[in-house]
């Protein structure tokens, strides 16, 4: 592969359909906000008032004596941008995902989305990638068509309909005897040949980014996260397609091998990054590869369902290899690299998830700067930084409100009290 094919790859972005990124409302609306984190800014502002005009956000200044429009007053909370996760699967509800895969229908498993999806907003995240679900179609992308239409109020979403695994891997159901023949979790392909045609696939039904397993994975039966899957090829294969068609590539990576296969093959995202050494976070840099390192999910089964059967080998892991993951994502915040919040929700409490940031801030993050992970950096990494992640004028109004200071403590992030998308409030409820 040339220089010139990797640098188009990693410029590759999403590019969303052009509702995703619509406003949701009409009219004046002026927002009184005791506290203002605006999502770039080092320090937060005091007394801040932010106008919002037909779902977008106009002005941002002191308090006016007299407000345009409807006033909301938020004068007692602090305000912030909509939350950003970047890794989540919203149609897995339990911890034994592969034989629920199985129990349930597509059509069941997007209703049971869709509630996800909404409690999502009313939690604050008003943006969700959805990094390929355990369907056999694509609840999840259905579920994003009927908020397109209006059907339903949710959150702005985008991702990839399935995640791609080899034979044996982290999306395949290994614990089946070789004559069951039925569709797995994950999208199973081999071969450079096969990889293009499934791409082409995900993209026809709607994906606007690729998922690839390149490592085994912690949840999944019979397959190692110590080691690389796929072949540098069919990776490049992969990353070679999605870029033409303008869709970019995230990968699921523990292994070290797995991570500097995937960077060097042009994926824009490293899902997870477990194992890695030096030389991947040198490359995570050199290259601007965002990192999603999802700390959270492996806290909460430990800490929340342990003993679990089908959690045995997660949980074993996480015992394990914990304090090396945090320790790595320690040396990736301290070179620089664009270390980011993805939930990886799938099935714990929704408020939750938030949790992600106390667990960046472990790793060394400031408060700050992982409220700004969690927002401005992801919505750079979806390439939607000027539509959503900062409150500024021309943004989008996605706007949130708790009680008290997320800098003291972040736990005050699972009780969001105001949730606005687009310009339109919507019930925390
Ligand atoms: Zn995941």
């Amino acid at each position: 592969m040339t220089i010139a094919c990797l640098a188009l790859s990693w410029s590759a972005q999403a590019g969303p359909a052009p509702d995703t990124l619509a406003p949701l409302a009409s009219g004046v609306t002026t927002l009184r906000c005791g506290t203002l984190i605006d999502g770039s800014s080092a320090i937060p502002r005091r007394d801040v008032e932010i106008r919002v005009e037909d779902g977008r956000i106009v002005s941002v200044g002191a308090f006016m004596p007299d407000s345009a429009g409807t006033v909301i007053d938020r004068s007692q909370d602090t305000c912030l941008p909509g939350l950003i996760d970047a890794h989540a699967h919203v149609l897995i509800k339990t911890d034994d995902y592969q034989v629920d895969h199985l129990r349930r229908s597509s059509g069941y498993k997007a209703l049971r989305g869709l509630n996800v999806v909404q409690e999502m907003l009313r939690s604050g995240w008003t943006t969700v990638r959805i990094l390929g679900d355990a369907d056999v179609a694509y609840a999840h992308l259905d579920v994003r068509t009927a908020i397109h239409e209006g059907l339903f109020i949710g959150p702005r979403l985008t991702g990839a309909g399935h995640y791609f695994s080899i034979t044996g891997g982290g999306g395949d159901l290994n614990f089946l005897g070789p004559e069951h023949r039925v569709v797995a979790d994950g999208l199973v392909v081999d071969g450079v040949d096969a990889v293009r045609k499934a791409v082409r696939e995900e993209i026809k039904h709607g994906s606007d980014w690729i998922k690839v397993l390149a490592s085994g994975a912690m949840m999944s039966a019979g397959n190692d996260p110590n080691r690389a899957h796929f072949s540098p090829d069919e990776l490049s294969a992969i990353v070679d397609e999605a870029s033409r068609l303008g869709v970019p590539v995230a990968a699921h990576a523990h292994s070290a091998a797995g991570i500097k296969a995937s960077i060097l093959a042009g994926a824009r995202t490293i899902e997870h990054g477990t194992f890695m050494d030096d030389e991947s976070i040198r490359l995570m840099k050199e290259k601007g590869v965002y990192l999603v390192p999802t700390l959270y999910v492996g806290d909460y089964y430990l800490n929340e369902q342990p003993g679990s059967e089908a959690q045995a080998k997660l949980n074993e892991l996480t015992r394990r290899y914990r304090a090396q993951h945090i320790a790595a994502v320690g040396k990736a915040i301290k070179l620089g690299v664009n270390v980011t919040v993805g939930t990886d929700y799938v099935g714990f409490p929704v408020k939750q998830g938030v949790r992600e940031l106390g667990l960046l801030v472990e790793a060394g993050m400031a408060p700050m700067q992982a409220i700004q992970a969690a927002t401005r950096v992801n919505a750079e990494l979806l390439g939607w930084q000027d539509h959503v992640g900062t409150i500024e004028a021309g943004k989008l109004a996605d706007i949130i409100a708790v009680p008290g200071d997320p800098l003291q403590n972040l736990a005050v992030l699972e009780r969001v009290s105001f949730v606005m998308l687009g310009g339109r409030e919507i019930s925390t409820q």
